[in-house]
């Protein structure tokens, strides 16, 4: 047994969190409660029933949008969203090159071509300045995902897009609930998305959801959907154990963006991990992840990955970022016209920090930091051991 209370977690000596990172989805009363109901009244059985309804109105009222449409998962309602707005074969469809892989998929499997555009390097968001070049007659959709903490400038590209009759699918499983400039996230584009997924910040272990004013699509997504029966269903058990979660919502997020602070913070005199930028004035953040740059420098050349399994033996949910989409994919099946020279970097440098830790409290929020300074001081012995820096492709997060 080693008494250095210096030696990482990762070369035999004790983590920071011995009981690894906090579970999600966290106990909850008000859960139980809901599944106490549920088994009395027989609703988890049920296909539709008073939980769908209410959760409709509660996703239409709270988005300030005329339809919402439950489905099965965010992918499917990514899919769905380019199905509403009318993407066919042939046409293409415009995404950051740094986003959520089943995205990119999505717009393939509907026959159209996924172009890839450059990031902001500060924000790590899709670069709003490099999308009007690569738009064509062929330009469908607008893909816009807000990421890790971050925001796409959502503006901009809605007055880029109503110029030229391109629609604006907005991806905000990541941020449910936050506000961007005074509107909803999920309702700054044509079409908004939402997931219920495990790991997700609202979840039902699976599940997702549609907004839209716009009835044309509403109406596009349904008649896709119903085939006699829903094809991507939301049942009656899921939409009961969102309610309540869509009603802590704003309280949580709250909470989360103010122990994200508080832990840049703390980290900031380190160095090493820098914060992705997002809007400043009264905004507050949906942090699904918490998502920095890492500098391997600050860490004597400490590579990434080997950095993140560092933090993982210490009891820290911390994984490298996406892929960056044209890194995974055989160049011909997307286009790109300018340099994607920011999502390379990214691809290299990103970090992600899972939230379930910021609903803690502060001292155990803190053994993050603790455990980042822990593994600093050894990062030189940690360099020494190649092995630890070998990339395996499962270490890389997909969420
Ligand atoms: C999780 C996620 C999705 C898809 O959600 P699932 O419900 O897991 O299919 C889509 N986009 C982003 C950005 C996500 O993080």
């Amino acid at each position: 047994m080693s008494h250095d209370g210096d030696l990482p977690a990762i070369l035999g000596g004790d983590p920071v969190r011995a009981e690894g990172p906090p579970e999600w989805p966290p106990r909850d009363e008000e859960i139980a409660a809901v599944f106490d109901q549920l088994a009395r009244t027989g609703d988890w059985g049920r296909y539709h029933g008073p939980h769908t309804e209410q959760l409709l109105s509660l996703l239409r009222e709270s988005h300030r949008v005329e339809h919402a449409w439950l489905c099965s998962s965010g992918t499917a309602a990514v899919e769905l969203a380019l199905r509403g707005v009318g993407v066919e074969p042939g046409d293409e469809v415009v995404l950051s090159a740094y986003d959520f892989k089943a995205n990119f998929v999505n717009v393939l499997i509907l026959g159209a071509t996924p172009v890839l555009v450059d990031v902001d390097p500060q924000t790590g968001q899709l670069d709003v300045q490099a999308v009007p070049a690569v738009l064509t007659p062929r330009t469908k959709a607008i893909v816009i995902s807000h990421l890790h903490g971050g925001v796409v400038d959502a503006a901009t590209v809605r007055e880029l897009a109503a110029d030229r009759n391109i629609a604006v699918i907005e991806d905000a499983c990541q941020c449910p609930g936050i506000t961007i400039a005074d509107r909803p996230a999920g309702a700054c584009g044509d079409v908004g998305v939402l997931s219920f997924g495990g790991s997700k910040l609202v979840s039902a272990g699976r599940g997702g959801a549609i907004l839209t004013s716009r009835t044309d699509v509403f109406e596009r997504i349904r008649r896709h959907v119903l085939r006699g029966n829903d094809a991507y269903p939301l049942s009656e058990l899921q939409a009961a154990l969102v309610v309540p979660q869509w009603r802590q919502l704003a309280a949580r997020n709250t909470q989360r963006a103010g122990a994200a602070q508080q832990l840049v913070a703390e980290l900031a005199p380190l160095g090493g991990l820098i914060p992705w930028q997002c809007p400043k004035d009264d905004f507050v953040p949906g942090y699904y992840k918490v998502g920095f740059h890492y500098r391997s420098k600050d860490f004597a050349g400490l590579s990434r990955e080997a950095f993140c399994r560092a933090m993982r033996a210490e009891g820290v949910a911390i994984d490298p970022g996406f892929r960056a989409l044209h890194r995974i994919h055989a160049s011909r099946r997307f286009r790109v016209s300018a340099s994607l020279a920011n999502a390379e970097r990214i691809d290299a440098t990103v970090v992600t920090l899972h939230h379930p830790v910021l609903l803690e409290e502060s001292n155990r929020l803190l053994q993050v930091a603790a455990a980042m300074r822990k593994i600093q001081r050894a990062a030189e012995r940690l360099v020494a051991r190649k092995d630890l820096s070998a990339v395996h492709a499962t270490s890389l997060s997909e969420h």
